[in-house]
């Protein structure tokens, strides 16, 4: 590897810190050892050599206080501003790399953070154009948690990756030893988990001499289905940020039609009728703006066992989320129930099946 090369690598990598991003790691096709379909750089680049991936927390701003108050159904736009904001900021900062890389002297690619897909591949399976995490996870950007998210010391797996792919031959950079993964399957993301996307066998990837271990993961149609509101309740004693409650079935094939016939245009209708301040835009949901309501896998999540412990345990006393005049509000189970007893049918069709 020439001295240039080298050096473009410590300046991608300074460039990606100094733009906003914690942690940076850098891939070769040597490193990445066709390891999967989505870590195929030649998809995004043909004659790719490297990738540049980064994390940007979901800031800096009191982001264990905002997500207490996510937890604890005190508030809910302050965390999802605030996890908005650092896709944004990784998308802007992986497109000023590969402007940068480009008029240099090399081809370089920006790949999406998230909510762009493969488009041979049925939309339904989401299948992304490079797999950010894998990527992640390769150059030692973090850990594979159980949940399956990279998980860092410094954020929990509060972050937004990125990438970019290019043809300058970067000096890659290690995966992180396993013996520091603070992730000890306390399984707690599995535990918040409504959609029952992620699954408790553990899914073993080999790659040289490195082992990554995550939960199997169901159809992602579950995670689908509740991350972004068309559905948050499931019984018991708390909900997620939605105040649909529409069934979540074991069946793929039934939760896939409730999903997509009920749910999705009577979600559509309540953000015609309440108003939706949002989130961000997605392609597959009609309108495009969405908001997220769970992402309670990845919030319940922390270096510290009793810091997530704590977390969970606000949820679960965080109450059910009812919507009143386009206002969403946590009341105890009870309350919600008499809520939708009374409720005029044309209404409670808006919210349930
Ligand atoms: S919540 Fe627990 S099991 Fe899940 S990734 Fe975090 S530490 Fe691992
Ligand atoms: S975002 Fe919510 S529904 Fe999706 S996997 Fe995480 S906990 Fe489950």
């Amino acid at each position: 590897m020439q001295n240039h090369d080298i050096e473009l690598t410590e300046i991608v990598k300074d460039m990606a810190k100094t733009l906003g991003a914690c942690n940076v790691g850098i891939t070769t096709n040597e490193t990445l050892k066709d390891w999967h379909f989505t870590t195929n750089l030649d998809y995004i680049l043909e004659g790719a050599k490297s990738a540049i991936t980064f994390a940007v927390p979901f800031g800096e701003d009191d982001l264990n206080g905002n997500i207490d108050k996510y937890l604890s159904k005190i508030n809910h736009k302050d965390l999802e501003k605030q996890k908005v904001r650092a896709t944004t900021l990784a998308n802007g900062i992986a497109l000023e790399i590969s402007g940068l890389i480009n008029q240099i002297g090399y081809d370089a690619e920006p790949v999406h953070s998230n909510f762009v897909y493969r488009k041979e591949s049925p939309p339904e399976y989401r299948v992304p154009p490079l797999s950010h995490k894998f990527l992640a996870v390769r150059g030692g950007i973090g850990h594979m948690g159980y949940s399956g998210l990279i998980i860092t010391k410094e954020y929990g797996s509060s972050i937004a990756l990125a990438s970019v792919v290019t043809t300058a031959k970067l000096k890659a950079t290690k995966s992180l030893a396993e013996i520091d993964n603070y992730c000890d399957k306390c399984k707690l993301c599995l535990t918040v988990c409504l959609a029952d996307y992620m699954i408790d066998e553990e899914d073993v990837e080999e790659v040289d001499t490195d082992t990554y271990i995550a939960s199997k993961k169901a159809h992602p149609m579950r995670c689908g289905y509740v991350c972004t509101g068309s559905t948050g309740y499931k019984g018991g004693k708390w909900s997620t940020w939605s105040a649909a409650r529409f069934k979540i079935p074991e069946d793929d094939s039934e939760l896939i039609e409730i999903y997509q016939k009920k749910a999705i245009p009577a979600q559509f209708e309540r953000n015609l009728k309440n108003g939706i301040e949002g989130g961000f835009f997605h392609p597959f949901y009609p309108g495009y703006k969405i908001e997220y309501t769970c992402s309670l896998c990845q919030f319940v999540c922390h270096p510290q066992k009793e810091v997530r412990k704590e977390r969970y345990k606000k949820l679960v006393n965080s109450g059910v989320i009812i919507e009143e005049n386009g206002k969403r509000l946590a009341v105890t189970t009870n309350e919600a129930d008499e809520i939708f007893e009374k409720m005029p049918i044309e209404k409670k069709k808006l919210y349930t099946d």
